[in-house]
């Protein structure tokens, strides 16, 4: 067991809190790893103002490279604890040790793929003529509170650090109270690779305390939130009274659509792996199958015989599927899958009573649903747990308009040997990303990621995620 560290990290120093009392579970065997107390509205106030005050300091005149080396030797510290973080996400997020080591890898990819990005940050010269001379800067925002959601810890927490530490900005990250741990730790990993004081700190504690006075903070300058859709409205509010700039990476009911024509062997798989692994803990968890009305049965059974294959257990075992994050969030599941029943949905596998393993952790056993139809209520609401749902369609037209019946818009997946069809579907989902015959490529580092409608806005990951942490200033310089 790694040593746990405090609730607070600032100024490259790990502090105990003196907030509310903060218990922490292991999710596969409902045992305490740590009850600490978080961090009070007045330490949150002192970690802000150390943020602030390193903006300003020598860290506003490290050049890019210099900022990419750091990143570089996080990359570098994080490879080479891999093993010791993977760990601890089995531990504190409850992910299998395989996704935890995938887990860990894409937080060391992050922090290389920025590395290289930092000094390629250009600004542009702008044609207005002889008489002028006209240039864009990228400058940083400031103080970037980061606040994130329990699943894949590790991934998270990098894919905002690192691009906040190439354009010049410092960093308060609010990890989520039920897996606080591995983003501690990566804030500690940065001071040990040589992020100057008050550049990249934590603070630990409940949404309501903590996260609150965080968002609140007149000295927060800009604001990403991952998380819920019902968090993320109170978030929005408290950036617009703050006049903050937010960025939001919100949940998701993205739909697989699979064709006749498609090469089931590929995708079956696929859609298990996206939707169950991580326990459906993903907000990209593709939990909305759409299958073309001739192979329905077909696919409903092969679906069927792969969950029903998948080992359920403690994520140090390395389980197909692990445990959910915690008892009040199995418990949500399990009523979903109880509604979606009472919707007219039939359980093809798993369902709310299936027999859990007894290790005193947080299990639902994967669960398939054939639902009655695009409305039902498994096919609409992110349950976020292990439930993958299947709608039966005819054609491209009517799969297209049910893709885009959802509040959501995260991703899409869609499987056809049909590219003109797959290139069709992709540019009318009013989605951010469109996989074609595949889902996710690695941690998907480089590719822009974020939602459209009610899934947020803004984009993390990839170049796009790095300008999102940059204002734009434009210079007009009157040559005489
Ligand atoms: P959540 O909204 O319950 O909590 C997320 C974070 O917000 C936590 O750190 C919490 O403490 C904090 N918080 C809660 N209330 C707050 C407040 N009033 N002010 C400031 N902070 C507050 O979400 P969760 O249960 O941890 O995560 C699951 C959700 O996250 C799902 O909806 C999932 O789809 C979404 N998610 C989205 C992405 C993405 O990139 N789009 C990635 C992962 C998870």
């Amino acid at each position: 067991m790694p040593q746990l560290p405090p609730a607070v990290f600032v100024d490259n120093t790990a502090l105990v809190g003196h907030g509310e009392r903060l218990v922490v579970t292991d999710p596969s065997t409902g045992a305490t790893i740590a009850d600490l107390a978080g961090a009070s509205a007045d330490e949150v106030g002192r970690v802000v103002r150390a943020a602030a005050a390193a903006g300003t300091g020598d860290w506003a005149g490290w050049t890019p490279v210099d900022r990419g080396r750091l990143c570089a030797r996080v990359a570098a510290a994080i490879t080479a604890d891999a093993e010791r973080l993977a760990d601890l996400v089995v531990r504190d997020g409850g992910l299998p040790l395989a996704m935890a080591r995938r887990d860990v890898e894409a937080a060391a990819r992050y922090f290389e793929f920025y590395a290289g990005l930092a000094d390629k940050l250009h600004g542009e010269t702008v044609p207005l003529g002889p008489g002028f001379l006209d240039y864009t800067v990228r400058e940083p925002w400031g103080v970037c509170a980061v606040v994130l959601p329990f699943n894949v810890p590790m991934q998270m927490a990098a894919r905002s650090i690192a691009p906040v530490l190439i354009t010049g900005n410092t960093v308060v990250l609010k990890p989520a109270e039920q897996a606080p741990f591995a983003p501690l730790v990566l804030a500690r990993i940065c001071a040990e690779a040589g992020a100057p004081a008050g550049v990249v700190n934590a603070v630990t504690g409940t949404g309501a305390v903590t996260g609150e006075a965080l968002v609140t903070h007149p000295l927060v300058d800009h604001i990403t939130f991952t998380g819920s859709l019902q968090t993320g409205k109170r978030i929005m509010a408290s950036a617009a009274a703050g006049m903050k700039p937010v960025l939001l990476e919100l949940g998701g009911k993205s739909p697989q659509v699979v064709f006749a024509d498609a090469d089931l062997d590929k995708a079956i798989p696929t859609i298990i792996g996206s939707a169950l692994r991580t326990a459906g803990q993903a907000c990209s968890a593709g939990t909305r199958v759409l299958v073309e009305r001739r192979i329905h049965r077909d696919v409903l059974e092969r679906l069927r015989a792969a969950s029903a294959a998948l080992r359920v257990g403690p994520a140090a075992d390395d389980p197909d599927v692990g445990p959910v994050i915690s008892g009040p969030q199995r418990d949500r599941i399990v009523d979903a899958i109880r509604r979606s029943t009472s919707d007219g949905a039939s359980v093809l596998a798993g369902g709310a009573d299936a027999p859990v393993p007894g290790t005193g952790g947080y299990f639902v056993v994967p669960t398939l649903l054939d639902a009655a139809g695009p409305a039902a209520f498994a096919a609409r609401e992110e349950i976020f747990g292990p439930v993958l749902t299947v709608v039966p369609f005819d054609g491209a037209d009517e799969a297209l308009r049910i893709v885009n019946d959802s509040e959501y818009g995260l991703v899409v997946g869609v499987w056809t040997q049909d590219l003109g069809r797959a290139h069709r579907l992709a540019a009318g989902a009013r989605a951010g990303q469109v996989f074609v015959n595949s889902y996710g490529v690695g941690g998907g580092v480089e590719q822009p990621f974020g939602g459209y409608k009610r899934s947020g806005f803004g984009r993390l990951k990839g170049v796009a995620g790095a300008y999102e942490y940059t204002q734009l200033k434009n210079v007009c310089v009157a040559l005489g």
